[in-house]
Parts: structure tokens; sequence; C-alpha cells
């Protein structure tokens, strides 16, 4: 048996930079679990290898596809596997990743056989057993009868039965822990995994899901909700196997407490492990705790990702979000004074009015922040906030969930002037930052270096 794991993607408007580009981590895992079958695979990642996935459906000719993505890239995933089928009837479609976790039903299609929408690798590992008891490797037929009597033992998974969906049921897990990932693909294609400047970049996962529950957010709902975090000797023994310089923490945020923050720091140094971090925060942990971060910046901490969110205790109250703009400046002030780089995450609410825009990009400007990132508020699908704004979205193409798109009518003043004030943010910051002047300089000579030399 043979399985193509595909990475799927959808251009945005930030494509042809690429600012981030990322390793495949949750396939990665799945290859290691197929190594522990013996069962042979590939994975693609365009972002990475730049493999054409048809080519590699007609060449690679496997008999079991993968397919995960984000939110917008749904319809890419669709295509994929209509693409599939009709090049090959007797392939079996699984699809798994975020959005399915919480939107399996945007999958159900007659190109699809199985969704999983339970992440974790239990799931994973039950579903590739079934698939290889059932595959025949001697016979004329490659599948035997589908035996949906097992497919019922395995929670988490959905999957087309003669014609109709049957949803098993989710279950949360109580307990995280990962195998060591298969970086193969990385191993290839060194260099090419970045975040901006930070180039020779691995990923790294300590904890699912997300203690808090800022009401716009789509993380919280992973694992119904369930903080976990995965044992310190095993995420101490992945990062002894990173060859890579940079590694990025990707829980939804990693400094949470005291305690197990103080824990990690004290393992890294103990272990001699010298790389360069990067990690999601609040502003409150950061304002709450300076001697931490500083002790961060110590063990090659360069960049902390924070949802500031806005400038304004009335938005960031009516988003549940827990943290004040105090916190938020103060938050600023001690992330530059020990030399760690600020990426400010900001939310344009649909209900900003002229005056919102102005005393954000004013607050920005006082702050000095020089790198940062604006999204417009998009509910999305899933959430609580779904469910309160479904009526006024207006936008049901998913490739335009990327937070750079309006999918609701502003509550005070037209799209167009909405889309003004909001891009007017960046065009400033392209004025107003020498790092992101930089960034897109060097980022414009790479492409152009690479087309001269495919020419
Ligand atoms: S915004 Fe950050 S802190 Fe809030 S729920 Fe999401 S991941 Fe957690």
């Amino acid at each position: 048996m043979k399985i193509l794991l595909v990475k799927c993607h959808k251009n945005t408007i930030y494509s042809a930079y690429q600012p981030i580009i990322c390793e495949p981590l949750e396939l990665e895992y799945i290859s290691t679990m197929l190594d522990e079958e013996s069962i042979k695979h590939n994975i693609i990642d365009r972002l990475i290898d730049n493999r054409s996935f048809k080519n590699c459906i007609i060449n690679c000719t496997p008999d079991v596809l993968f397919l995960t993505g984000y939110i917008t890239a749904v319809d890419t995933i669709l295509k994929y596997a209509n693409y599939a089928k009709k090049q090959n009837k007797d392939i079996k479609v699984v699809v798994g990743g975020v959005h399915s976790e919480v939107n399996y039903e945007d999958f159900f299609s007659l190109d699809i056989d199985v969704i999983q929408h339970q992440g974790d690798l239990h799931t994973s590992k039950a579903l590739i057993r079934f698939l290889k008891e059932a595959f025949n490797s001697s016979g004329k037929e490659k599948w035997r009868d589908f035996d949906y009597k097992s497919l019922e033992d395995i929670s988490g998974l959905a999957y087309l039965q003669h014609g109709n969906w049957k949803v098993n049921e989710k279950k949360a897990i109580d307990f995280y822990t990962l195998p060591l990932p298969k970086r193969t693909i990385m191993k290839e294609h060194p260099y090419k995994a970045r975040y901006m400047n930070y180039i020779g970049l691995a990923l790294l996962k300590t904890s699912i899901s997300c203690p808090y529950s800022c009401r716009f957010c789509y993380c919280k709902e992973i694992n119904k909700g369930i903080y976990l975090k995965r044992p310190i000797e095993e995420v101490i023994m992945e990062i002894k196997a990173i060859d890579e310089e940079y590694i990025w923490i990707v829980d939804d945020t990693f400094l949470i407490d005291r305690t197990s923050t103080l824990d990690f720091i004290d393992r890294i140094k103990k272990e001699g492990i010298n790389k360069k971090w990067i990690a999601y925060s609040r502003a409150d942990f950061i304002a709450n705790n300076e001697d931490i971060i500083k002790m961060l910046s110590e063990i090659g901490f360069v960049e902390i990702i924070a949802g500031l969110e806005d400038s304004s205790d009335e938005f960031l109250d009516s988003y549940e979000k827990g943290t004040s703009k105090n916190e938020g400046e103060e938050a600023v002030r001690i992330l530059k004074e020990n030399n760690i780089r600020l990426t400010g995450l900001f939310l344009a609410g649909i209900d900003f009015k002229k005056r919102d825009f102005k005393r954000l990009r004013a607050w920005i400007k006082k702050m000095n922040l020089k790198s940062y990132t604006v999204s417009i508020f998009t509910p999305l699908k899933g959430t609580e906030l779904y469910e309160e704004y479904k009526d006024r979205i207006d936008v049901k193409d998913f490739s335009k969930y990327d937070f750079l798109h309006l999918v609701l009518r502003p509550t005070h003043m037209s799209k167009l002037r909405f889309y003004m004030y909001f891009y007017m943010i960046y065009v400033e910051q392209f004025f107003s930052s020498p790092y992101i002047r930089s960034f897109l300089k060097h980022r414009l000579k790479e492409i152009l270096k690479k087309k001269s030399i495919s020419k």
C-alpha cells in the first residue's frame, strides 16, 4: 500500500512574498507512524518542495491520499480529492487538519472516504491499521470490503458508508504525547521553512488547546477546550533531534504559567541546548513576569508574537481577552528592554469607526512598534461568535477567511472605506519600519534570483 500525504494551500495576498513557510509537522508525525507500520509513503508540500500535486498523483499512484490544510484550503482539499478520484476511482481519500476537527461536515463529499475530526494521533494510528488491514496487496481488487464495524469503534472519524456519512463521536484526549516526527522533507529541503528573516526553522508543539476563552478565537475549540501539555522529557528529546537553528513553538499560547516556563528554562540550560526561539504569548504574562522574560532572552528567545488585539480597554473587554491596555504597554517595554523582537497581533473590529483606526495607528506609533499584523475581525465557523454573526456573514468562500478580507458588512462604514483605513495601517508600517522594508527587499532579491535560475 502506498500513501501520499499532502499539505494543501490556498494563495493569499501574502503568497508572492511568503513571509512564513512552515514544515508540515502534522504529516511528519503521521510519517513516523507509517514507518512503524512499514507502509510506503511520501509527503508533499508545494511551499517546501515545489512539487505539483497532479504530477505526484499520476507518478506516485498512491492507494491512499491524506489531505490536510487550514480553513482557506477547504476548496483546494475538495478539488484535490476530486482530481485524485478521477485519476483512480479506487483511491481512498482521508481528510484531517484543524478545520475538519470542528467543521467536518464541510468535507461531506462523494470524493472523500474518511474525515478525521479528532486531532490526536491515536485516531490516526487506528485508521492507518484499519486501512492496512483492508488493503488487498495480492488480489486483483485493491481493497477488501471495508469492515465498517471496526470503523465504528474508532472515535473521532466520519466515514462514507454506502453513500451516507456516519459520524463517530469525538473524545477529548486526557494525555498529550507525540512521537518523534520524521523530518525527511525538511532534511531534503533545508532553509526552506522561514519566519520572516529567520531561515532554517523547525516547529515544535508542547501543548494542545488553550485554557483562555477569548471570544474571537478558534484555538480554544481544539480538544473540546481541554488544555494539555506534553511531558517535558518528551519535548526535550524532540528538541535535541532538531538540526535547525530556529525553533518556533507553535503552541496557541506558550507562556501560560510561571512554574512550567521556569521548568522549561531550567531544562534548556541544564541540557546545554543552544537554539533561537520564537513563541506566542499573551501580553499579561509578559507584563507580569519581567524576570522570566529576562531569562527567556538569556536562553535564546529572539521573537515573541503577542496578541495585543487593541489599544482600547473597551474593545479588549468586549473580546473577553482578559488583558488591558496597560499590560500591552508594559509588554512592549519589557520585550524591548530584553532585546526580544515583538510582533504584535491586532484586530480591526467590524464596528470600528474612523477614529478607532486612527487610535490604533497612533498607539502603534507611540509604542514605536515595527513589526505587527492587523487582522480583520472574522468569526470562524465552529466558534460561538460564528453562530452570533452567521446571519450577517455574506462571504461563504472559505479562501477569503484569511483575516485580510471582510466576510461581513462593517457596522459604521462601507466595505471600501473599511479596506482603505485597514490597508493604510500596512502602508504606514512599510514607510515607518526599516525591519519590514529590509525583509521585503531581501525577499524580492530571492524571488528574482530564483526566477532567473529557472529561465
Ligand atoms: S487568543 Fe490566545 S489566549 Fe485567547 S483563546 Fe486564543 S490562543 Fe488562547
